[in-house]
Order: C-alpha cells, then sequence, then structure tokens
C-alpha cells in the first residue's frame, strides 16, 4: 500500500510544500492528496487591495498541480483525528473521511476578535475572501450614497496599517480612520515611524492613538475612555489566531490555537502531523516564535519537506533555515516601508521608504504568486523512494518503534 500524505490547505505553505514533496517522493510509493476549501489560489497578502476595490488574480489549483501527480479535494475540512489517522471533509457531495500516513496541516489563520462584544457580528475583516468581498461591496454601498462614508480600521498592526491606507488612496471620497492602541507603528523604527505618519496625512487617514476598542456596534465603536466613534464600516485587523480544527481533534496548541511544533515542523503531540505556516508555532533559530506571515510560511514548509522526506526515504534530516529579516508594508501602491528586524525581533534604525520600498512589496507579491502556482520549481528533479518498511531503519526514520510506538520526536 502507498504511504498516504494528506496536505491541509492549498495557501501560501501548503501549495508550495505539497507540489515539492511531489517532486521529491517516487509515485511509486506514495500518494499526495490536498484539501483546500476553494478550487483557487488566494492571494492573501493581496486581500487589502481586494477589499478597496482592486481585482487580483487566482489561479486554478488544478492547473497549479497540473503534471504533479497530486489529488486535490475541493472540500472544507470539519475536523481531524489523530489517533485513527482521519481527516473529515465537508464538501457538494456531502463530503465524508480521508485516511492518512503522514498529515501536513497548513490551515492558515483567521481573524481574531479577541472576545470584544459585537466585532464578530457587526465588523468587517480582510484575513479571508469572503470577508474581504463583504468589505468591498459595503465600500461600494458607501461610495453610491455619496462622498463622507466614515471607515475606521482597528489595529494599526501590518494588516491594518495596509488596509486603510489602501483604502484611503483607492476611496478618496471615504473618511477612513486607523485606531492603535498605543502609538502609532510603534514597532517601526523611529525613522519608519515618521514615514508613516507623513503617509497618513498625505492620504488623509486619521490616526487615533492610544485607543482601546472595547465594543462594536453596527453604526459606532465604543472606546474605553467613554468616546463613542461613529463608523459605517468597521475593519477588524487586531490580530489573527487558528481556527479550533487542531485543538479539537486532541493536537497540542498554543492558546491562539497554533499547534506546538518541534524543530523538523512535526507536531510534539501527534509525530505523523506536521504544521506549516500560520497554524504553527514554530520556533526560529533566534528562539522566537515565528511570526505569521508569507515568509515562515516559505521556511516551515522547507523545513516540513527536509523531514517528511528524511524520515520516509531513510535520509538524515538537514536542519534548514528559520528566520525572520524584514517588515514590508504597503502604504497604498506608491509608497510602502521595508523595516529591517534585528536577531531579537526588533526594529533595526534602517528602513527604505517611499517608492523604492513600494516597487520592492509589488515584486514580491509577484514572486510570491509565481512561487505559489508553479511549487514544483526548483525542486530537484530525483524522486526518492520509500525506505524500506517495516524494517527497523524505515520504523526509525518515521519515528517509530517496530510496534508502532513513537520513537522520536
Ligand atoms: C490582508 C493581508 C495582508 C497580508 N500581508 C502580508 C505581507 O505583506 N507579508 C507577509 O509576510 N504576510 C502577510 N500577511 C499574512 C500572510 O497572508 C499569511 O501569513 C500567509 O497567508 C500564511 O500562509 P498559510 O499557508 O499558513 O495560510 P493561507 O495562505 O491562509 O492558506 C490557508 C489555506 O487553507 C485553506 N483553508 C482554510 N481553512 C480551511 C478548511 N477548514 N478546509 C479546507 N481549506 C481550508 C484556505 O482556503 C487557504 O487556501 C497578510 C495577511 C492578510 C490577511
Amino acid at each position: 500500500m502507498k504511504h498516504r500524505i494528506v496536505v491541509l490547505g492549498a495557501g501560501y505553505a501548503g501549495a508550495y510544500t505539497a507540489g515539492t514533496l511531489a517532486r521529491r517522493l517516487s509515485p511509486a510509493d506514495t500518494e499526495i492528496t490536498v484539501v483546500n476549501a476553494v478550487p483557487d489560489f488566494v492571494q492573501r497578502l493581496r486581500l487589502h487591495q481586494l477589499a478597496a476595490g482592486r481585482q487580483i488574480e487566482a489561479p486554478k489549483l488544478a492547473d497549479v498541480f497540473a503534471g504533479t501527480g497530486i489529488r486535490l479535494r475541493v472540500a472544507r475540512v470539519t475536523a481531524v483525528d489523530p489517533e485513527r489517522r482521519t481527516v473529515t471533509v465537508a464538501d457538494a457531495d456531502g463530503g465524508g473521511e480521508l485516511g492518512y500516513d503522514t498529515l501536513l496541516y497548513a490551515l492558515g489563520s483567521r481573524g481574531a476578535d479577541h472576545g470584544v462584544p459585537g466585532a464578530a457580528e457587526h465588523a468587517f475583516d480582510v484575513a479571508a475572501r469572503p470577508s474581504a468581498l463583504r468589505l468591498r461591496e459595503r465600500l461600494d454601498g458607501l461610495a453610491r450614497q455619496g462622498e463622507g462614508g466614515r471607515v475606521l480600521v482597528v489595529g494599526d498592526g501590518l494588516t491594518g496599517i495596509e488596509t486603510a491606507t489602501e483604502i484611503a488612496e483607492s476611496r478618496p471620497g471615504l473618511s477612513v480612520a486607523l485606531i492603535a492602541r498605543g502609538e502609532l507603528g510603534a514597532r517601526l523604527s523611529p525613522g519608519a515611524r515618521g514615514h508613516l505618519r507623513r503617509a497618513c496625512d498625505r492620504l488623509g487617514v486619521t490616526v487615533l492613538e492610544h485607543t482601546d476598542v472595547e465594543a462594536v456596534e453596527a453604526a459606532r465603536v465604543l472606546c474605553a475612555d467613554g468616546t463613542a466613534l461613529a463608523s459605517d464600516a468597521t475593519v477588524w485587523t487586531a490580530g489573527f489566531a487558528v481556527g479550533p480544527i487542531a485543538a479539537a481533534g486532541g493536537l497540542q496548541v498554543t492558546e491562539n490555537g497554533r499547534i506546538v511544533v518541534g524543530r523538523t515542523m512535526r507536531s510534539v503531540s501527534h509525530p505523523d502531523v506536521y504544521a506549516v505556516g500560520d497554524s504553527a508555532h514554530a520556533i526560529g533559530d533566534n528562539g522566537r516564535p515565528l511570526p505569521m506571515s508569507c515568509a515562515s510560511a516559505g521556511y516551515t514548509g522547507r523545513q516540513a519537506i527536509e523531514a517528511i522526506v528524511g524520515r520516509l526515504t531513510g535520509r538524515e534530516i538537514a536542519n534548514t533555515k528559520l528566520a525572520y529579516g524584514y517588515n514590508h508594508i504597503s502604504l497604498g501602491r506608491r509608497d510602502g516601508i521595508l523595516q529591517l528586524i534585528d536577531g531579537e525581533g526588533r526594529a533595526k534604525p534602517r528602513y527604505i521608504g517611499g517608492r523604492k520600498a513600494a516597487r520592492i512589496k509589488a515584486g514580491i507579491l509577484t514572486m510570491s504568486l509565481w512561487a505559489n502556482s508553479h511549487p514544483t520549481f526548483g525542486a530537484p528533479r530525483r524522486r526518492h523512494r520509500l525506505a524500506a518498511a517495516p524494517g527497523p531503519a524505515a520504523a526509525k526514520a518515521a519515528g517509530r518503534a517496530q510496534d508502532g510506538r513513537v520513537v522520536a520526536s
């Protein structure tokens, strides 16, 4: 029987990892199935642009995986059972169960409302395509009503900054405010913070600092200091968390639902499960958790590939790089900030701002789309056969004793 690898999610982490595994493992003894909720690759990095009214490309996953031998199942994952090694999926035909020998969990993350009353019901977000499209529809509606619609973006993390500036630039008829809990862009260097402030001024984004939102209502937000701010569209960007599927399946997760993995992206509680991208709580080479980001999706994916190929084929597992070097923030289409980060995760004094940073960011977006639509590019063409089963070498490589007990994590 072939070794069944099931990859959950075909976003930045899952598509690349699945494609590369297909290139490196022989189809004679491995079968790879990818399960994704939608039939196309969603460029999550551009969802704020989609919400603001731009068209973004969405390559069909069937084309992305053409010729790789990967089976694509367009379905929603509803549960994982790592004890029985099954995944439950729902689709138009009713769904069913998929069995696996190795599971790669790459379902990404979603917006986190942190339990703030009304946020889930009344606020929009840009964490997923359907919600970004709902926001776009709302902004279109406000534009039809004429000048002066008020948009409040809650959260001055990277997504909040990109969303507020993108909407302000694309829809100059709206009044856009950005709400920051502390000082605007507190994690940036002083120079980059100044650049951000000037960009907000130029685009007409009102910045409300030291403002804690305590509740969201249909037409206003309520702040901790008692202020009520009128809003026609509140956009919640105050954090991301992983959905409940991993925790419900009994995998060890962090407070925000990320799967706790070891150096090789293997779940610390279930050695047949690997997690990559936003879903993984992985520690970087600097000893700090890797942030949810496109770069982390790539680094964790590469490490998981090495580990899965190594364990299944009995080869030594290389430690690949797990780093986070910079933040790249777009400020509309013509401006941006590239902030370098030091080994401790702090902003270095140096940053690049303006058109040059915007061009670099545009290049990164184009490159990451290309890389994800060509997931086998650059992967070695040589396909490895699995180590002979059920001998001790293969069992050791797979992390199990011959009787199936776990021997390594
Ligand atoms: C607006 C926005 C801008 C961003 N900008 C940047 C940036 O500039 N730089 C940066 O580094 N990061 C940025 N990020 C973060 C970045 O998008 C994520 O870190 C990255 O997408 C993580 O990759 P992933 O593969 O883990 O998750 P995703 O890319 O989200 O992929 C998850 C996949 O799983 C699928 N899925 C989810 N749930 C289910 C289910 N139940 N069943 C089946 N399929 C499911 C989804 O359809 C998706 O295909 C941004 C995020 C947002 C929202």
